[in-house]
């Protein structure tokens, strides 16, 4: 079995994102489709281990912001690798709140957003399949791309973080340095790590040189 084969299916990048007693809670996932158009539903994969995860649960809604091929690296480091019980995610990034369900979306980023009402939910090992009937959406920045999951990989090299569907754990390169943020390995195919100015982050998250760890 060549698990490769798992990269040969299409996937996007979104920030999942709730509100919940006024609070904004958000996290990247690549797992979201349309189910139905009449009327129009769209389902979301989420892990379970996520923070965000119960916080659609309780609050019985999710928004969607469909992430541009120029999205930000610190989006990345922030949504993707950092847990909302460790920081509040939100207080760095400029949001606004959904028209619909007042829910948190970014549409200054991202190339569309959705407001949805949870419908159903699928328990699957470790993941649960939201299933939400969109109640708003917009096209947020006509003019930009939406980042698909091969170009995270190919041309912002992406790592997928553990709680990701699509997480294949690989083998380090030797006389490497890992992002201890997102995970994103720099390796010898690059000038030599020590000599990158103070300023150089992490293509991936944004995160700072002192955040590196020779492997
Ligand atoms: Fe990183």
């Amino acid at each position: 079995m060549d698990n490769l084969a798992l990269y040969k299916l299409s996937y996007g990048l979104y920030v999942l994102s709730t509100t919940l007693d006024d609070k904004p809670f958000g996290c990247i996932i690549n797992t979201a489709f349309q189910i139905t158009s009449k009327p129009p539903q769209i389902a979301v994969s989420c892990n379970r281990d996520n923070f965000t995860h119960d916080k659609i649960v309780d609050s019985k809604t999710f928004a969607i912001s469909v992430l541009a091929e120029d999205t930000p690296p610190e989006i990345f480091g922030t949504f993707g690798y950092q847990s909302g019980r460790d920081i509040d995610k939100f207080a760095e990034h400029e949001y606004i709140l959904g028209e619909a369900l007042s829910l948190p979306i970014f549409p200054n980023i991202a190339v569309a957003t959705f407001e949805c009402k949870l419908v159903k939910k699928m328990e699957v090992g470790t993941h649960t399949i939201f299933i939400g009937e969109v109640v708003d959406c917009d096209i947020s920045r006509p003019d930009a791309d939406e980042m698909t999951y091969r170009y995270y990989h190919e041309v912002r090299n992406g790592v997928a973080p553990k709680n990701a569907p699509t997480y294949i754990e690989k083998e380090s390169a030797n006389e490497s340095w890992e992002c201890s943020v997102c995970g994103y390995v720099y390796d010898e195919d690059h000038p030599p790590f020590e000599e990158l100015g103070d300023d150089w982050v992490c293509p991936v998250c944004g995160a700072t040189k002192d955040l590196f760890n020779k492997k």
